[in-house]
């Protein structure tokens, strides 16, 4: 018997979080009765139905897809305009991103079905964590990249440690490269991050997911995730 959530998750209906509210907005239902129970466990020969529609156990699947810039990572958007999930159009199963990326960030994005992983990978109690090389207007003092690692206060809270490294500062255009280790996921949060010590993003690029690298993709590709990073992932 497993919980509800786990089950809409798991067969890739939305991630925990969001199933959550579909039962407390009492559009599930058990064997033809509705249930508004977060805790309501189910077994396999249980019949769920979201919204009318009965949950199908298809295979989980994983990918890697190396985001470009100008994208939008959920997996529709009413505007019309390219997302992730356009760059699988092979795949028959429904996926998803695990968590996001700005409109203009590029980078490593997983894609799945499974939204247990999903929850896994972006929940801030598992601290995954994230590398990003951001190009930075401004060449950022010493003072300021030790706010960044030690914690700096935003309009959502302090940040937890990052870990930061130069990789560049060029004095002629005014501009630096900075490698930024994080592993909380909030919106916005390294551009926001930058903006408190006064260096804007110019661009901004995810170079690693957990133990996913985007080591030999260019922006457009994708790639199955081996099993074994699956594994290492979870
Ligand atoms: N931080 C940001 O500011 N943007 C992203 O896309 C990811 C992390």
């Amino acid at each position: 018997m497993e919980r509800l959530q786990k089950v809409m998750a798991q067969a890739g209906v939305a991630s925990r979080r969001k199933s959550e509210e579909l039962i407390l907005a009492g559009k599930v239902k058990v064997n033809g009765v509705i249930v508004k129970e977060l805790g309501t466990r189910v077994s396999q020969t249980d019949n769920v139905e979201v919204e009318g529609v009965p949950i199908v156990k298809e295979p989980h699947v994983y990918y890697l897809l190396y985001k470009p810039r100008g994208v939008i990572s959920t997996a529709n958007d009413e505007k019309g305009r390219k997302t992730v999930v356009d760059f699988f159009p092979e795949i028959e199963e429904r996926i998803f991103p695990v968590g996001r990326l700005d409109y203009d960030t590029s980078g490593v994005i997983i894609m799945t079905n499974d939204g247990e992983f999903s929850y896994l990978m972006t929940h801030p109690k598992f601290e995954i964590k994230k590398t990003y090389i951001a190009k930075v207007k401004g060449i950022p003092r010493r003072e300021d990249l030790k706010k960044l690692e030690r914690g700096i206060e935003l309009e959502d809270g302090l940040t937890a440690p990052a870990r930061v490294k130069v990789q560049s500062n060029d004095r002629k255009s005014n501009t630096a490269i900075v490698e930024i280790t994080i592993h909380e996921g909030r919106n916005r949060q390294v551009r926001r991050m930058f903006d408190a010590i006064g260096c804007p993003v110019d661009s901004l690029r995810r170079e690693e997911f957990g133990i996913v690298t985007a080591r030999g993709l260019n922006a457009g590709d994708s790639r199955p995730l081996t099993i074994h990073e699956v594994k290492q992932l979870r």
